[in-house]
C-alpha cells in the first residue's frame, strides 16, 4: 500500500514553497485569455511537466465560443494637471478585466459611470470583469472615488481584444490504470491570492509529490481559465471524461478559515465520502455544503450531461470571506501554515483513494486466532498510524468482498489510516487477500 504521509517539518517547508510560488505569480495580470495566462503556465511548467494547449478564438465549445484574446500594456487616468491618479502599474486590479481600448478626455460624471469601488470596504480595490460584454472601466478605493474633484480626466487603456487563443495547461501523472483522479483550478484571476493563486500552488505541490510514485489511478491536473476553460476542456475531451472516477476543484486553500467541502452533484460519491471522513476524523470544525449550480468549475464537471464525481475542497468558500475579489485577497491573507494544512488534507484524500480497496477475509469461519500470529498488541505498521485490535476485527469482519476499506472506516468510526494499517498487517499475515 502506498503511504502519502508527510512529516510536519516537510509540510511546513512545502507551505513556504507554495507561498513563494504565489508571490512569484502575484504580480502577473491574468485574465481568461492572453499573455498573463501564458506567463503563468510558463512558471507552472518550470515546476511540473505541463502540456500546453492554445484553442483559437471562435472555436465552438458546446453552447459557448472561445472569446477574443485580451492583452493589456498600460492603463491610467490623468487629471487636468497631468497627474496620474489611477495607474494599472500600481495594481492590475485597477483595470476592469477585459476592458476595451480607450483614449479620451471625459468629465467627472462620465468617468464615474466607468468607476467601480466598494463602499463597505473603502480602502480596498474591487476586482471586476466584463468578459462577454464589451466595456471599459477602472476600479479604485471608495475613499479615492469620493475625493475626486470636478475636472477633465484623460483616460487611457492600451489594451487589445483580437483574434487569438485560449491557453490552458494540463499535467497527467500516469498510474497503473487509466481511471483518473481530476484536480482542477482556474488560472484567470490577476493579483488575487486565495482565489485563486493558492489553488495553483497546491496543485503544483501535489503533482510534484505524486510524480515518480507507483499509483493506482492516473492523476490529471488542469490549469484552466474559469468557466470557459472547463467548458473547453470538456468539449475537447468528451469521450475521455468518463475516465474521471474522483475529482476536486482546488480553490481558496490558503486563508486561515475552517475547511469547507462542497459535495459533487451526486452527493454520495466516493470522493464526497472520502473528504467528509477525513475532515471528520481531523476533529476540527468544518463546513459541509450540498452541491449548488454556482461557484467554480464544478458547475461544468457536474452539469447533467457529465455528472462527474467532482466536489470542491476549500477553506473559506466562494464569496464567503470579506477579502474575496478585492485587493485585500493578497499575500498577507494566505499563510504558509494554512497552505501546508490544506496540502496535508489533500494528501490524505489521495492516500484514501489509492488505498481504498475491497478485500476478502481468508479465514471467514469464526475469528482467526490473532495472538499466535503476533497481531494482538502489535505496534503500528506505519509510523503515524498504530493499528489497534478493534481495527483488525472490523477489517476481518467486513472484508467479505462487498465492503471497501472506506466502508469499514465509516462503519467503525475509525480513521482510515488505522483501518489501512490493520488491513496491511492482515495481508502480511495471509489473512486477507484482494477480491
Ligand atoms: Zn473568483
Amino acid at each position: 500500500m502506498i503511504d502519502l504521509f508527510e512529516t510536519k517539518p516537510r509540510l511546513s517547508e512545502r507551505g513556504q514553497q507554495m507561498h513563494g510560488l504565489i508571490g512569484e505569480l502575484y504580480p502577473i495580470c491574468r485574465s481568461i485569455t492572453g499573455n498573463g495566462v501564458r506567463r503563468t503556465l510558463d512558471i507552472i511548467g518550470r515546476n511540473i511537466p505541463l502540456t500546453r494547449h492554445e484553442v483559437p478564438t471562435g472555436t465552438r465549445v458546446f453552447d459557448w465560443t472561445v472569446p477574443k484574446e485580451w492583452n493589456i500594456e498600460e492603463a491610467w487616468v490623468e487629471n487636468s494637471r497631468g497627474e496620474r491618479i489611477i495607474d494599472f502599474r500600481n495594481n492590475n486590479l485597477h483595470v476592469l478585466n477585459y476592458s476595451t481600448p480607450v483614449n479620451k478626455t471625459v468629465n467627472l460624471a462620465e468617468l464615474k459611470q466607468h468607476l467601480h469601488s466598494l463602499p463597505d470596504h473603502p480602502d480596498w480595490i474591487p476586482y471586476r470583469t466584463s468578459y462577454y460584454k464589451e466595456n471599459w472601466g477602472f476600479c479604485l478605493s471608495h475613499n479615492q472615488l469620493q475625493s475626486l474633484p470636478e475636472d477633465n480626466y484623460r483616460v487611457v487603456i492600451d489594451a487589445s481584444l483580437t483574434d487569438g487563443a485560449l491557453s490552458y495547461g494540463e499535467c497527467l501523472i500516469p498510474g497503473e490504470t487509466e481511471e483518473e483522479v481530476l484536480f482542477s483550478c482556474h488560472i484567470c484571476h490577476p493579483s488575487l491570492c486565495n482565489d485563486n493563486l493558492s489553488g495553483i500552488a497546491l496543485m503544483v505541490q501535489l503533482a510534484r509529490l505524486l510524480r515518480g510514485k507507483t499509483l493506482r489511478y492516473s492523476y490529471r491536473f488542469l490549469f484552466i481559465p474559469g468557466t470557459i476553460g472547463s467548458i473547453t476542456w470538456l468539449a475537447r475531451n468528451e469521450a475521455q471524461a468518463a475516465r474521471i472516477k474522483h475529482g476536486l476543484v482546488v480553490v481558496c486553500v490558503g486563508d486561515e478559515g475552517p475547511f469547507t467541502y462542497k459535495k459533487s452533484r451526486q452527493g454520495n460519491a466516493v470522493i464526497d465520502r472520502a473528504v467528509q471522513h477525513i475532515l471528520g476524523q481531523e476533529g476540527g470544525h468544518f463546513e459541509l455544503i450540498d452541491f449548488y449550480p454556482y461557484g467554480y468549475d464544478e458547475r461544468q464537471y457536474c452539469s447533467p450531461g457529465f455528472d462527474l464525481p467532482v466536489g470542491s475542497l476549500s477553506r473559506s468558500s466562494h464569496g464567503c470571506y470579506p477579502e474575496y475579489h478585492t485587493s485585500a485577497d493578497n499575500l498577507e491573507l494566505v499563510k504558509p501554515h494554512s497552505l501546508a494544512e490544506s496540502l496535508a488534507i489533500y494528501l490524505q484524500v489521495v492516500d484514501l483513494l489509492e488505498n481504498n480497496s475491497t478485500y476478502i477475509n481468508q479465514n471467514p469461519k469464526c475469528e482467526p486466532q490473532l495472538g499466535k500470529r503476533g497481531l494482538y498488541r502489535a505496534v503500528g505498521a506505519t509510523a503515524h498510524h498504530a493499528f489497534d485490535e478493534m481495527a483488525l476485527l472490523w477489517v476481518l469482519n467486513l472484508s467479505d468482498g462487498k465492503h471497501s476499506l472506506l466502508d469499514i472506516a465509516e462503519r467503525a468510526g475509525t480513521p482510515f489510516g488505522k483501518i489501512k494499517a490493520a488491513a496491511n498487517a492482515l495481508i502480511e499475515a495471509g489473512l486477507l487477500s484482494h477480491e
